[in-house]
């Protein structure tokens, strides 16, 4: 389990994350939903140890950087290095030894290509096909449907189930409503780095109707007025 106490994360004056506390069960997955600025990936960065920040993340069964797979929204490659080069590089910082990367290319990705020139959705799954190979207990998927194209959108969502049903810890962030609901156990909404609501499943449409009211309701109707 991972409980985060009373997180504040501040980027010079500005209070980005403003006291979030809640916890992250094994066999869970937990949505992140929140408009474009609202805290999610800065919230992500604080829990993978990419930024620090106020308060306690307390993890009771290892160090937590050391078994969580962080999928970035926007993945990064150095130059001159091929799909299978950047699997490998990843897989030998777990002291994991895989002999066949193509067994394990659930994406049919060009793995002897330089990842720096696959496509936006290309990146994606070659960074979550590493986050996969390296056997993590905790996943943090940030907007992992973004611009992937619809085959393996489904196929992804696959994946988390698969992981919950093996007990993993999963968190992720999505702007399609419906890859959340078909996949999460809870849902959190964040609005500007204050969590404002969260559903179990059964509830899921009200969070929902309280993004919409939060943003689209109101601007749609001055557009008109
Ligand atoms: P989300 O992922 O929900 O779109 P972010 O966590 O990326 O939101 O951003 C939350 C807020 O923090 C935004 O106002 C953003 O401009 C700000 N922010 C994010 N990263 C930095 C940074 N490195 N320096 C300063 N401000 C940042």
């Amino acid at each position: 389990m991972i409980e985060v106490k009373n997180l504040h994360k501040k980027y010079a004056n500005t209070e980005v994350l403003k006291g979030i506390s809640l916890e992250f069960k094994s066999g869970e997955i937990v949505g992140v939903v929140g408009e474009n600025g609202a805290g999610k990936t800065t919230f992500f960065k604080c829990l993978t140890g990419l930024e620090n920040f106020e308060g306690e993340i307390n993890y009771n069964s290892g160090i937590l950087k050391n078994e969580i797979g962080f999928l970035s929204s926007e993945p990064y490659f150095l130059s001159k290095i091929t799909g299978k080069e950047y699997l490998q590089l990843l897989c030998t910082a777990r002291g994991i030894n895989i002999k066949d990367f193509e067994e394990k290319n659930i994406f049919d990705l060009p793995l002897n290509k330089y990842a720096e020139n696959y496509s936006t959705g290309m990146k994606k799954k070659l960074a979550l096909t590493a986050t996969l190979l390296q056997n993590n207990n905790i996943f943090i998927f940030d907007e992992p449907f973004n611009g992937v194209d619809i085959q393996s959108n489904v196929l992804i969502k696959e994946v988390l189930l698969k992981l919950k049903s093996l007990n993993k810890i999963v968190i992720l962030s999505s702007h399609i409503f419906s890859t959340l609901t078909e996949t999460c156990d809870k849902l959190y909404h964040l609005k500007n780095g204050v969590i404002i609501n969260s559903a179990t499943k059964e509830n899921f449409a009200t969070i929902e109707e309280s993004m919409k009211e939060q943003t689209l309701s109101k601007k749609i109707d001055s557009l008109f007025n």
